[in-house]
């Protein structure tokens, strides 16, 4: 009987015994779940993280000056709107096609030719092309040159319509508000006169592209101290007068120029001039393509060289 009593005793206990063991397994099954579910949570939270870097990039204004040689291709951002202001060369239309697709960008809500100079919607046709377009904007002046008609022709080719703007028109690129400064001077003898100047507002921060605006242009009205400037006309001394820039007061100005270019610009004359007013100076040929960030307050700038 003692023997049996034991052996049932052992059997209870071997019993207990497997059943604590099931007992610690499920919980360290139910555990190993909550271990689980914890890191899950812990990715989505990075996930989240990771969405709001990016939403803050979105938030903030983009201005990317991309390095397309002896040419202008300004490619500006903030939320989910896209302007393109110039488009470089024929030859760097591929350089700027490739390089909004590589952001992601499918559609370009507005398209600007500041003027119908080859160094300035050369690439337009392909960006067209390549790309769902809104708005195309381009002054009232026409050239009898290939790259024109190419261009003609895509926007024909895709049922878009142009907008000339006037003086004082305005256009909202997200939170950012893009005024169109000048009435362009209508001049077959010299294109430049001709270009698109906007001045873009974001926050408390302000950009102005001149395209190849000359002094004519300067001279029509009284300018706004800006805090950028895309330098006019590459450096030449044709644009920028001592006047003009001692209006801006630019803290940066940006010159889009191409190494050993025959026009040797930008000229000494210029650099002298933005110098005295203390402007801080990038050159697309010295520093690529160059990156300003604004979150409406501070401007942040990146050069690729
Ligand atoms: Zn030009």
């Amino acid at each position: 009987m003692a023997r049996k009593r034991k052996t049932m005793m052992k059997k209870m206990l071997s019993a207990a015994i497997t059943l604590i063991i099931i007992g610690i397994a499920g919980i360290l099954g139910t555990n190993q779940e909550f271990v689980n579910t914890i890191s899950n949570r812990e990715e989505q939270v990075n996930h989240l993280n990771e969405q709001k870097v990016e939403f803050i990039a979105q938030d903030n204004l983009l201005v990317d000056f991309i390095d397309v040689g002896q040419a202008d291709s300004i490619l500006i951002r903030n939320q989910d709107q896209v302007m393109l202001i110039d488009a470089g060369t024929n030859e760097a239309g591929d350089t700027v096609v490739n390089y909004l697709k590589e952001l992601g960008i499918t559609k370009i809500n507005y398209l600007v030719g500041t003027h119908p100079h080859e160094d300035h919607i050369g690439g337009i046709d392909d960006v067209i092309n390549n790309f769902d377009i809104g708005q195309i904007y381009m002054p009232k002046m026409e050239t009898t040159t290939k790259t024109f008609e190419d261009v003609l022709e895509a926007i024909e080719n895709k049922n878009l319509t142009v907008t000339a703007p006037n003086k004082g028109d305005k256009i909202e690129l997200g939170q950012a508000v893009g005024t169109f400064m000048t009435d362009p001077i209508l001049d077959k003898d010299n294109l430049n006169l001709s270009s698109l100047v906007m001045r873009l507002e974001f926050g408390n921060t302000s950009f102005l592209f001149m395209g190849d605006a000359e002094k004519e242009n300067e001279e029509t009205i009284n300018w706004p101290k800006t805090d950028v400037l895309k330098v006019g006309h590459h450096g030449s001394n044709t644009s920028s007068s001592k006047k003009f820039l001692e209006q801006i007061e630019p803290e940066y100005s940006i010159i889009m120029v191409g190494k050993d270019n025959s026009y040797n610009l930008p000229k000494q004359e210029t650099i002298d001039n933005l110098k005295s007013i203390g402007s801080e100076i990038y050159r697309t040929d010295e520093n690529g393509t160059i990156k300003i960030i604004s979150d409406g307050n501070h401007l942040e700038i990146e050069k690729s060289k």
